[in-house]
């Protein structure tokens, strides 16, 4: 499935991310402070988000989603710990400044489009950049057509928000958003009020703004919206479920994956370093969070086979916990630097009586991969 290129630049891509995102939260505590007393919306959130990437966010209602998204456009300040967009420290500008900075940084499209009733269209459009105090009169007004043009509301530049669909209102407030020509697109539930068909070609103003180059968040409810972004975090309870161990076991609920990402043991190794040999004892249940793993097996012929390559979010170690309790194959990181996170025997086999449907999946797997390596002519 992976490409060992693909893989390669994928490392260099998580390495880079990690040395300079774009986005960069550490510790990102939100505590809401209430007449019934003190409600932890966000725990130890940690996320690195580079340039480039969309990224989807999902949880269940009250999971923390808005709560995440207005810590890093500035709309709401954390509790604790420090969020940097593009090297500025977010958490410790003033109001004045925060203003200034999400005003030129920042395009925040909303559920319920926020269009102000008084301005026109192309009104609501220029508005961000008079705030800003960017470009000419001139300027802002071919900017502002250029934007309504590629977003397909041209036709409707004079018109006032109250004679426009939701689905034209929201094309509109995108426009708006991209005003100043943030880097960042942060937006909460942008279809959540629209049919299916209008929502479809917000989805595609987005895949297309991507391509231009921004950095698009969005926050959904909507598990297939969510799919379109290359790379969904989740969050339950306030807390960052590890995103590896969700698309490795996708079909466990939030609360057993909140669970495992408390528990799961991050570990590296360089090139070319064994994971587990044969013979070795299993203890544990392995999810690739960077790099590319190797599996190799030994053929009755006495040769050793390669018989697999696994990349980010998919698994390993599964068969010597399902299958007795012996490694059968060698596995060792490829060419490049590797990080898993490992779930001990237990917890593994907890998840497992705790979810048939991932049972059945992983069982599906463990046959498979039984099968090709018989196919391969390596005993097992
Ligand atoms: P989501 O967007 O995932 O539905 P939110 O971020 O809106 O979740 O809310 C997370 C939790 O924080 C919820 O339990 C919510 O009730 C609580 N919460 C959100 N905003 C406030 C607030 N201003 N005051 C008190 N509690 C809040
Ligand atoms: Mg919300």
């Amino acid at each position: 499935m992976f490409g060992k290129k693909a893989n390669q630049q994928e490392a260099a891509h998580s390495t880079s991310i990690e040395d300079g995102a774009l986005i960069d939260l550490r510790s990102v505590a939100k505590v809401y402070h209430t007449d019934a007393g003190n409600f932890t919306a966000l725990k130890e959130v940690n996320l690195q988000i580079g340039a480039g990437e969309f990224v989807s966010i999902v949880g269940k209602s009250g999971s923390g989603k808005t709560t995440l998204i207005n810590m890093l456009t500035g709309i709401d300040r954390p509790t604790a710990g420090e969020i940097r967009v593009a090297g500025t420290p977010v958490h410790k500008l003033g109001e004045s400044d925060m203003a200034t900075w999400r005003g030129r940084n920042l395009g925040v499209v909303f559920q319920f489009f926020q269009l102000l009733p008084t301005l026109t269209v192309i009104e609501n459009v220029m508005l961000p950049m008079g705030l800003a105090n960017l470009y000419s009169h001139r300027e802002r007004q071919e900017r502002a057509i250029a934007l309504l043009d590629q977003v397909g509301m041209m036709e409707e530049a004079d018109k006032l928000p109250n004679r426009l669909s939701g689905g034209q209102q929201q094309r509109a407030a995108i426009a708006r958003a991209l005003a100043n020509d943030p880097p960042i697109i942060a937006t909460d539930e942008p279809t959540g009020n629209l049919d299916s068909r209008t929502a479809e070609s917000v989805m595609q103003l987005f895949g297309s703004l991507v391509d231009q180059g921004k950095t698009i968040l969005m926050v959904t409810h909507d598990p297939a919206l969510a799919k379109r972004a290359p790379r969904t975090i989740t969050l339950a309870n306030g807390e960052l479920l590890n995103e590896f161990l969700v698309r490795a076991l996708p079909t466990l609920t939030h609360d057993l994956l909140l669970d495992a990402t408390r528990q799961c043991l991050a570990t590296h190794y360089a090139p070319d370093e064994p994971i587990y040999r044969p013979q070795d004892h299993a203890d544990h249940f392995y999810v690739i969070t960077q790099g590319e793993v190797q599996v190799f097996a030994h053929s009755s012929a006495g040769e050793d086979v390669l018989v697999d390559s696994l990349g980010p979010g998919q698994y390993f170690g599964e068969i010597g916990l399902l299958n007795g309790s012996l490694r059968t194959v060698l596995v060792k990181a490829a060419s490049a630097p590797v990080e898993v996170v490992a779930l001990s025997r237990d917890m593994f086999l907890s998840l497992l009586r705790a979810s048939g449907e991932t049972l059945d999946e992983v069982t599906r797997s463990v046959n498979q991969r039984m099968d090709r390596l018989s196919l391969l002519g390596c005993p097992v």
